[in-house]
């Protein structure tokens, strides 16, 4: 109800011509069968219970909840969180219950205050550092990846709804969308779990970050599945590493789209005209240099955060990965070469409150 009279709302403001940006349509309707169902609470009480397996809210009750709200529960305990509103929200075959919640975060530095690496994300592996890891993609997502296809094949031999007959879904297609829908799921939390246990790591342990900033051409252009795959996901670390760079007193860098991570070798500087996508290994005709691929542009985008601590700009930029993260202007904190200490790091400003939202899944 509370999103139909914004909707109204900015609706009339377009036509009026008292709202900025793009012109809003009229709310479009939206039905029951075929949006995920979903309310948000405000006010009322809305709490975690003492064994944090339960959680209580308005109208609802008493519901118990998968997953532990430990975390939650610790931080509202001593003081740190405050809920903001919650949401129930069915997807993927199960309830979800989010929590928006004021987090008042402590102050932190990286675990290794002087460390530098680059990180190229790819397709194969999630990601290769500079340091010479391979992180892999999760555990099961290939056969995750696979059952979600084979179901979606199985999905497609049965009969599904048509808008335009007004035909409804036969009872085996409903059941196949619904174990379709939850292997999608599947995938997309072991994804998403997967990228955060990344950028968490990468933001604790390493003062500076370096990454690609994001081809938003090149997305556009490529149509293989693997590839925007792997562009989504990158967008994803980028947009993770901006802000728990920010919690945690490190820094993050944006490579120039520009810049040829790929083709440089990381021995001798040498840029190569050309590199086929299918040339796994990097050799350079300069100085013989014979590396893997990745490892050789995450070498690059390593050796850029010095190039930017003297030159200040170059092919480099330091920044938040938008407007709406708060991590900006300590993203953007420099640091003279060689001067900083451990605890110098701690350039960055005190950390005020920051909003963020709490998943925990509920029955
Ligand atoms: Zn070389």
């Amino acid at each position: 109800m509370e999103a139909l009279a914004r909707g109204l709302k900015n609706w009339a403001d377009s036509r009026g011509g008292a709202r900025a940006g793009r012109v809003v349509r009229f709310p479009r309707f939206k039905s029951r069968r075929r949006t995920a169902p979903s309310v948000r609470f405000t006010t009322g009480a809305i709490r975690v219970e003492p064994d944090r397996m339960h959680v209580v809210l308005p109208r609802l009750g008493r519901l118990k909840l998968h997953e532990s709200a430990r975390k939650l529960a610790r931080r509202l305990d001593n003081g740190t969180a405050r809920i903001m509103s919650a949401t129930v929200r069915r997807g993927g075959g199960r309830w979800h219950v989010s929590f928006t919640v004021e987090v008042e975060r402590a102050e932190r530095a990286p675990a290794r205050p002087r460390s530098v690496v680059g990180v190229d994300v790819g397709i194969k592996h999630l990601a290769v550092l500079s340091t010479g890891e391979l992180v892999d993609n999760p555990r099961h997502l290939a056969a995750a990846h696979q059952r979600m296809r084979s179901l979606g094949r199985a999905l497609s031999r049965k009969t599904g709804p048509d808008r335009r007959t007004g035909r409804r879904a036969s009872k085996r297609w409903e059941r196949a969308a619904a174990r379709a829908g939850r292997a999608h799921a599947r995938v997309a939390h072991l994804r998403r779990d997967g990228l955060h246990k990344l950028t968490t790591r990468l933001a604790r342990e390493h003062a500076t970050i370096v990454v690609e900033d994001l081809n938003v051409v090149g997305m556009l252009a490529n149509r293989k599945l693997a590839r925007c795959v792997a562009d989504a996901g990158f967008a994803e670390i980028r947009r993770q590493l901006a802000y728990k760079t920010g919690w945690n007193g490190g820094r993050l860098l944006l490579a120039d789209r520009w810049y040829p991570s790929s083709k440089t070798c990381s021995g001798c500087g040498t840029v190569k005209t050309k590199l086929a996508l299918s040339e796994r290994e990097y050799t350079c005709e300069a100085c013989g240099l014979v590396i893997d691929r990745d490892r050789n542009a995450s070498l690059n985008l390593a050796a850029l955060a010095a190039e930017f601590d003297t030159v200040g700009s170059g092919p480099v930029a330091a920044r938040g990965a938008d407007q709406k993260t708060r991590v900006r202007g300590q993203v953007a904190t420099k640091r003279e070469p060689g001067t900083a200490s451990a605890g110098q790091t701690g350039t960055v400003p005190p950390q005020g409150r920051t909003t963020n939202r709490v998943f925990a899944k509920a029955h």
